[in-house]
């Protein structure tokens, strides 16, 4: 089951934190990844050194998701290189939390051109080489926020929301041709994007999470992997939460 061998795999911001995971778990089953980044190239490499170390077969591709055109040249790049590209995880992004009405316009597009304009550049490179070759797994990542919303997250909130509309969407557009399309909604996973809250923030937090702990990446890598393999064929346009049970 949940056999990669032969697939070669692209994790956008595949660094740190679930990217890192995810890249990291896809390897281990026989996958060969693409690590994307922007900003972290040591800890790139160290991810591909890391899989490498533990027989597995690995790559860094730097290139910032946020310029959309870049971004998809870059993923039809790799494509290309590589033969084919037969999963794409979708999950560089970014947070930069304020109400609304104290948000400012530059943040909302700052965020929207990595979590949402990102997401699709990459997918247009990605679905073109699927729908050639007929077979692809695009797995973005959401959040438990783009459902429920969260005071505090206005622009994260809606960029995580629309994912799921572009989820369901590709999912309809390119089924005939073989490409599932799916959305992973991790809740309160621990990463550097969550280790900036505040303690008492925390405790607060941990009291809506029925199973009583934060998430790993590895837990929300088992749920990538799933939907990156075969068992996973007859799944498509759906949102996969990977919450402890906070939202259900
Ligand atoms: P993180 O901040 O640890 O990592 C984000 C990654 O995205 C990094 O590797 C970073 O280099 C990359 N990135 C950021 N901007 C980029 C750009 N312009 N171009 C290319 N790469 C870029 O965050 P994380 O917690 O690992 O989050 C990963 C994904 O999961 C994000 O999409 C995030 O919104 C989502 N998510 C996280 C949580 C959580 O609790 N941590 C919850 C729900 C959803």
């Amino acid at each position: 089951m949940f056999d990669l061998n032969g697939k070669i795999a692209l994790v956008t911001g595949g660094s740190r934190g679930i990217g890192r995971a995810v890249a990291e778990a896809l390897a281990e089953r026989g996958a060969h990844v693409v690590v994307g980044y922007v900003r972290g190239e040591d800890q790139a490499r160290e991810v591909v050194a890391g899989i490498a170390a533990r027989g597995g077969k690995a790559e860094l591709v730097g290139f910032d998701v946020s310029d959309m055109t870049r971004a998809e040249e870059a993923v039809t790049g790799i494509a290309k290189r590589l033969g084919r590209l037969d999963i794409l995880v979708a999950n560089a992004g970014i947070a930069i939390d304020a109400l609304l009405l104290r948000v400012k316009e530059e943040d909302i597009d700052q965020v929207f051109s990595v979590n949402v304009k990102g997401a699709l550049g990459c997918a247009r490179g990605a679905i073109k080489a699927m729908m050639r070759a007929r077979y692809g797994r695009v797995i973005f990542l959401s959040s438990v926020v783009g459902e429920t919303g969260n005071a505090g997250q206005a622009a994260y909130s809606a960029s995580k929301a629309a994912i799921i509309g572009l989820s369901k969407t590709l999912a309809r557009e390119y089924a005939s041709r073989n490409v599932t399309v799916n959305a992973v909604a991790p809740g309160f996973i621990d990463t550097d994007m969550t280790r900036a809250i505040s303690d008492a923030a925390r405790a607060e937090l941990l009291k809506g999470i029925p199973l009583g702990r934060v998430g790993s990446g590895a837990d929300v890598a088992a749920a990538v992997v799933y939907l990156a393999s075969d068992e996973a064929a007859y799944v498509t346009g759906q949102v996969l939460r990977v919450n402890g049970g906070m939202y259900a």
